[in-house]
């Protein structure tokens, strides 16, 4: 791993995108960012001071109460969102290289995943002809109603740094589409995605106001959130954080989306073969190093069949091939900062200490010396109330737990904190369904663990509050109001 990264290729290196022109930051500050997997720091962007912010709310406020935006009708915004997405596909093989470099993402992944994050906006631009932004009902007083969806106001959108550019675009194009004016805060390990979004968006020319980029680091994202002139918080982090922001808005009734951490179980049924689900498990505890809100870290297993599981998936564990992202043959890549090996690593001397087997892994992986890599570990004897599988550990780690039957199984699922994702590996789907049901999480997956922008993804529990994805990460930007008039008005007459 001797390859120097080249710098982002950014229009405006060092400055912050506020109400739609490039402006260095008032106190002339910046954030490093480094690669993970050789540790070289290869941009340095804008860092937002207080005096942004206030710009920058100021300039959405503007654009939210004064501009055109939020007037227009959904079907325009949605044309414009469609050019955005042509603009993204332009500039492709940056998004790739900014995922890989900033979070170490493999690089062939990296490439595809910027296809479904441009299909994203396409989706949502979509939503603005079939979304019910007014729907009339009838009224049982007389008349009807015209039940309205209009935007939120100035929405805030703050992403954590494990997939950046999905958990903004998830925020930053639905809220865009209701009429929002919104503020994108990117996490400072991986601001460059929301920059060449920036770009994009500047490139379309949308109005003064409606968009702007924040790049900043903890104490003025806290002062960003709590700038009174906010009308929504929506939160991709970890519940720490979520939490904090939540009781700050909850004081204000700011409204507020949060998308937390999770502590999913992947519950492994009898008749499905032992070789077919770590198959279709293994994908999600070590992609992104483990580094999912949604990865399967407690793998339940019946008690006669946790030997011939354990030893198939540490089989599976050993040959992940773990190292350069840009290798072709690589699947695992790192960490994302020494903080975070540490906060692993911490996680597995837990495990171990409160009784656990190391079955695999635990390690620096051989060969590479620089960059934050850690191997795939699996952990089996582990029980359900240690330390270990109750906190989220987000890293490729996974303990193996074993039931005696399937309401246990059901039990040991639901005994957590969180409720994020899961996964039922059986070949039968009615019992898969008939779990399903019973298992108190956001979604959850037969064989497998799907998260599809189109459908709506969230946590019970801790590991958050509201939906994203779907028509429901689009009314999540939305206010209803409810119109009374005798009969509807003329243009939504002639729609019907
Ligand atoms: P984090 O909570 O440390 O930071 C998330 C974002 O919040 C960053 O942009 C950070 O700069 C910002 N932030 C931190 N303190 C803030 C404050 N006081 N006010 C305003 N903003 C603040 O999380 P992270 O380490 O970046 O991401 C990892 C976490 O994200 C994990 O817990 C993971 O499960 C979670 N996550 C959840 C989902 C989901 O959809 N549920 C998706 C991805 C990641």
């Amino acid at each position: 791993m001797s390859t120097t990264l080249e710098a982002p290729s950014l229009r405006r290196p060092g400055h912050l995108f506020i109400g739609g022109t490039w402006q260095a930051p008032a106190d002339g500050g910046g954030i490093d960012v480094m690669a993970p997997f050789n540790e070289q720091v290869f941009a340095r962007v804008g860092e937002a001071g207080r005096a942004d912010i206030d710009a920058a709310v100021a300039a959405a406020r503007r654009a939210f109460d004064e501009g055109p935006w939020p007037r227009l009708r959904p079907a325009e915004r949605a044309a414009k969102l469609l050019e955005v997405a042509a603009q993204m596909e332009k500039r492709a093989e940056d998004l790739a290289s900014a995922y890989t470099n900033q979070v170490g993402m493999p690089h062939r992944i990296a490439q595809m995943s910027g296809g479904g994050a441009i299909a994203l906006v396409r989706y949502f631009a979509g939503l603005g002809e079939t979304f019910p932004f007014e729907d009339v009902r009838p009224c049982p007083q007389g008349g009807i109603a015209v039940v309205v969806r209009e935007p939120v106001g100035v929405a805030v959108c703050i992403a954590p740094w494990n997939a950046p550019l999905h958990t903004m675009l998830l925020k930053v194009i639905p809220a865009l589409l209701a009429g929002c004016a919104v503020i994108a805060k990117p996490s400072p390990e991986t601001p460059i995605d929301a920059l060449i979004l920036a770009e994009c968006i500047e490139a379309v020319g949308l109005p003064e106001g409606v968009f702007s980029v924040v790049t900043a680091g903890r104490d003025v994202s806290d002062y960003l959130m709590r700038h009174e002139s906010v009308d929504k918080v929506s939160f991709t982090g970890s519940t720490t954080v979520g939490r904090h922001i939540a009781s700050v808005c909850g004081e204000r009734m700011t409204r507020f989306t949060m998308e937390l951490g999770g502590k999913s179980a992947a519950i492994v049924l009898d008749d499905i073969s032992v070789p077919d689900a770590v198959a279709a498990m293994m994908p999600h505890i070590v992609l992104l190093a483990g580094q999912q809100c949604a990865a399967l870290s407690r793998v339940l297993v019946s008690r006669k069949r946790r030997n011939e599981l354990v030893e198939a998936m540490a089989a599976a564990m050993r040959h992940v091939p773990v190292g350069d992202p840009y290798d072709a043959a690589t699947l695992m890549g790192p960490l994302i900062a020494q903080r975070q090996l540490d906060r692993v690593n911490g996680y597995i001397a837990q495990g171990t200490r409160e009784g656990a087997r190391l079955v695999t892994g635990g390690g620096r992986p051989r060969g590479l010396e620089r960059g934050f890599f850690i191997e795939p570990t699996l952990f089996t004897d582990a029980e359900n109330s240690m330390v270990f599988c109750r906190e989220e550990i987000f890293g490729p780690v996974a303990a193996v737990i074993t039931y005696d039957d399937e309401e246990q199984a059901i039990r040991i699922a639901n005994d957590s904190p969180y409720g994020l994702s899961g996964g039922i590996f059986t070949q039968d789907k009615e019992r898969a369904y008939a779990i399903a049901r019973r298992v108190r999480t956001g979604n959850i997956t037969q064989n497998g663990r799907i998260i599809d922008f189109t459908l709506p993804y969230g946590g019970f529990k801790l590991s958050g509050l509201g939906r994203e994805g779907g028509p429901e990460g689009l009314d999540a930007f939305t206010e209803v109001k409810t119109v009374f008039l005798p009969t509807p008005p003329a243009h939504l007459t002639a729609a019907s």
